[in-house]
């Protein structure tokens, strides 16, 4: 048991990890039309038109059945794209499941831990508290990049990496991951591709040439379907094996039917996902410039997303006034990054109503401060 559990209260009938853990919090899921919602990082496409004929075809009498255990099809179809082998896919709820997994399939709790950046997805923590796997952070360089070098000098029995890196949205060329994953044969490398169509420069080509290489991607972001739960890790045998081992210890059908044969009709339809995907990094040029202009600080993204900030406002605020306006973003309320807000790349018009509002704001803003100086 960890320190904060340790210390942490006794609740009747609950176990100390349960009354103890600190879970991750998801972003706002609200359905009203009411808000422009820039604040999960979905998609702001439709899913393509192969999956809305999938679910028109969909036989409900089918649901009667067990879906297929391992998601061979899908997982057929997965590795055709990736230019691999169904051996060397792994499929579960959402990238956060495979993540999950990926905790008891190949870290030790009495090992030496899994390392990651101190600003990166927040989930990893949780999933390290989860599983009691020691944790090793590395602190990001002062500009949000990530220090491989000092990722390499960690004592620890693998890494962690998003990239893009969330919630910064900066990249890393694949050379470099390749360069790092060679240098570190003896240790995992897993890398989180959540939003890497975003970028176009993914690791999972180094499949086959690096054993100690996961690469885990999920239909969430650039494939429309948050809403239907399926993220991948693409590996070597070995370490998919791994993954089935503990998947079949915890849950044998992960991926409902309709889950398998919407995703399955989605890897199909590259040439249309690819057109949405440039749309959404035209937008996220466009959007970073704005910001740029109004004085923001905007690392370089490489995501469907921007994380922003202007000196003199403060983060929080800039949330939640956003927020009053009916536009939704993310904010954090921790070291480093509190003066930020995660901003989600929408449609031109979404991306129109978040300038609009800002301008709104910063024009109160402005108008505050000359009144104070007159007084
Ligand atoms: N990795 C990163 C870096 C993410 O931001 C997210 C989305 N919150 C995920 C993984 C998980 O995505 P999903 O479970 O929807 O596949």
């Amino acid at each position: 048991m960890n320190e904060e559990n340790k210390n942490k209260r006794t609740l009747p009938f609950v176990s100390r990890l349960a009354a103890g853990i600190t879970p991750y919090t998801a972003g706002e899921q609200r359905n009203d039309r009411k808000y422009v919602k820039l604040n999960t990082n979905e998609n702001p496409y439709p899913p393509a038109p192969a999956v809305a004929e999938a679910l028109q075809r969909f036989d409900p009498a089918a649901l009667r059945l067990y879906p297929a255990p391992d998601a061979d099809g899908l997982r057929e179809k997965i590795a055709a794209a990736e230019g691999v082998a169904k051996e060397n896919i792994f499929c579960g709820n959402g990238s956060d499941e495979v993540l999950a997994l990926c905790m008891p399939a190949f870290f030790d709790p009495d090992g030496k831990g899994a390392c990651f950046a101190d600003i990166t997805y927040s989930f990893y923590p949780v999933f390290c508290s989860l599983y009691s796997v020691p944790q090793k952070i590395v602190p990001l360089r002062e500009d949000f990049s990530l220090d491989l070098g000092a990722f390499a000098a960690a004592d620890c029995q693998g890494y962690l990496i998003a990239n893009p890196n969330a919630p910064t949205g900066m990249g890393i060329p694949k050379e470099e991951i390749f360069a790092f994953v060679s240098s570190q044969k003896d240790r995992l490398v897993i890398v989180d591709e959540a939003y890497m169509d975003f970028y176009g420069c993914s690791a999972a080509e180094g499949i086959g040439r690096y054993k100690n290489l996961l690469v885990v991607k999920t239909f969430s972001k650039s494939y429309s379907l948050a809403g239907i739960r399926c993220g991948y890790a693409v590996g070597d045998k070995g370490l998919i094996d791994a993954l089935f081992r503990v998947k079949d210890c915890f849950n044998s059908y992960p991926l409902d039917r309709v889950c398998q044969t919407v995703c399955a009709a989605a890897v199909g339809a590259r040439e249309y996902y690819a057109a949405c995907t440039k749309k959404v990094v035209a937008e996220r040029e466009r959007l970073c410039a704005a910001l740029r202009e109004r004085g923001f600080t905007v690392p370089e993204s490489k995501a469907n997303f921007l994380f922003a900030a202007k000196k003199g406002l403060d983060g929080g605020t800039l949330y939640q006034t956003l927020r009053d306006r009916g536009v939704l973003v993310r904010h954090w309320d921790a070291p480093k990054i509190a003066d930020f807000c995660r901003i989600t790349i929408g449609t031109p018009a979404q991306n129109d109503a978040l300038l609009c509002a800002l301008d709104d704001i910063l024009r109160t803003a402005a108008e505050d401060r000359a009144r104070h100086a007159a007084r």
